[in-house]
């Protein structure tokens, strides 16, 4: 079992030790020390990075990238990414965590623990899990709902406990113990001494990771979203530099969204929704501005269609127009008359419309179908109305002519 130097000192960056085992293979070599101080991934925080440094001609210095626990053995596993030969069995090394990297862990886990008494002490939600990622921590919460004036005043709490800097001490308890100094979760897998920390008259809780020495060395947390899940309530948040690194990129993100609406940031949802109005009014005026000018056109095509003993043909290739005009026009020309429609348009998505009024001879589906197993596209519809896809523009013009030449 590894010597866990972090359990008492989470301040300790720098230490030595003696190297128990060494497994190599495949560009990864996998090390147990006799003692450590890198964090492994465990209790809902993420693992420490840094170094591994060998004395020698010439010294070595070896980038430590994952630590893990072995939970049976409880040896703590520092992965190298190399063939780390310089490392034997027996010698001695000194370790070096990332201590950029350990602080930001110790003010997000140190803030989950506040937020959690902060939620547990305000409402009695409990929190029944912690997860900690690279951009952002969650915790969930066992609870059915949990409303904006709830999150503001659990976050306000949390943030009045950070500036008090209420100092926070690791103590040893057995369940029993802990349980009468009123601690906030007993771990499912309780061993016969229990790691409490402290938080100074506002939270007691069993914990193995790596926390601040004093609440206002956690800076600030930050709540963000939340969401319904399995087990209750997850609510994101972040803490310390990351809080502020989040707010710097919201802050420019809505910066950015007022530059665009030429207006003050906290005016922006009010601007957003006045332009989505206006789009929505455009786009219905624009769409009764189609309508008409369809069936102009297809007043002014009926008047120059071929006759033929079943009625009016009228056919006829848009390059600029799109589907959903000739889809437009084609009914215009099947209402007003009795009479058939065999369209096409270039365009982005160059397309077939084939349609004819009710009552009229033709199987325009059947026409379609026809069509496009020539073309190697895609299409279908009924007797009456049917639509397609073209390879490009040109092909379109020539099945429209294709397709007209069949129910002259
Ligand atoms: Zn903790």
């Amino acid at each position: 079992m590894t010597d866990r130097l972090y359990y008492t000192d989470s301040f300790l960056h720098k230490f030595d030790a003696r190297v128990l085992s060494v497994e190599g293979g495949d560009g990864r070599t996998a090390i147990t020390l006799d003692r450590s101080a890198f964090y492994p991934t465990s209790g809902g925080q993420i693992f420490d990075t840094g170094w591994l440094e060998v004395e020698g001609e010439p010294p070595a210095r070896l980038r430590v990238t994952e630590v893990s626990e072995n939970e049976h053995t409880g040896e703590i596993v520092h992965f190298i990414d190399a063939d780390a030969a310089v490392i034997r069995e027996g010698i001695a090394v000194r370790g070096a965590i990332d201590a950029e990297r350990r602080r930001d862990h110790m003010q997000q886990h140190s803030g989950q623990h506040v937020l959690s008494g902060a939620f547990e002490k305000l409402y009695g939600f409990a929190t029944v899990s912690f997860h900690m990622g690279d951009e952002s921590c969650t915790i969930d919460l066992a609870a059915d709902a949990v409303t904006p004036a709830q999150i503001t005043a659990a976050e306000y709490l949390a943030n009045e406990v950070i500036a008090e800097d209420r100092p926070v001490g690791i103590r040893f308890a057995t369940p029993d113990e802990a349980l009468a100094l009123g601690v906030r979760k007993i771990p499912a897998a309780a061993r016969e001494k229990l790691r409490l920390i402290d938080i100074q008259d506002f939270d007691l809780n069993a914990c193995g990771g790596t926390h601040v020495r004093s609440t206002g060395q956690i800076g600030s947390i930050l709540l963000r979203k939340t969401e319904k899940v399995r087990q209750g309530i997850r609510v994101e948040f972040v803490c310390g530099l990351r809080a502020v690194t989040t707010a710097r990129r919201d802050f420019a993100t809505l910066t950015e969204a007022g530059a665009i609406f030429s207006t003050h940031i906290w005016d922006v949802p009010q601007q957003a929704r006045k332009a989505q109005e206006e789009i929505k009014a455009a786009q219905k005026a624009q769409h009764r501005l189609l309508e008409e000018v369809a069936e102009f056109e297809a007043r002014q095509l009926l008047n120059s269609a071929s006759l033929r003993a079943s009625g009016k043909l009228v056919s006829k290739y848009f390059p600029g127009r799109d589907l959903t005009y000739i889809k437009l026009l084609a009914q215009k020309i099947t209402m007003l008359e009795p009479a058939a429609a065999i369209l096409g348009c270039g365009g982005a998505q160059p397309s077939l419309v084939f349609g004819q009024a009710k009552g009229q001879p033709h199987d325009m589906g059947a026409l379609m179908k026809k069509t496009v197993q020539a073309l190697g596209t895609r299409g279908g519809g009924n007797r009456d109305m049917a639509q397609g896809g073209a390879p490009d523009g040109d092909s379109a013009e020539r099945a429209v002519r294709e397709a007209a030449a069949e129910i002259e």
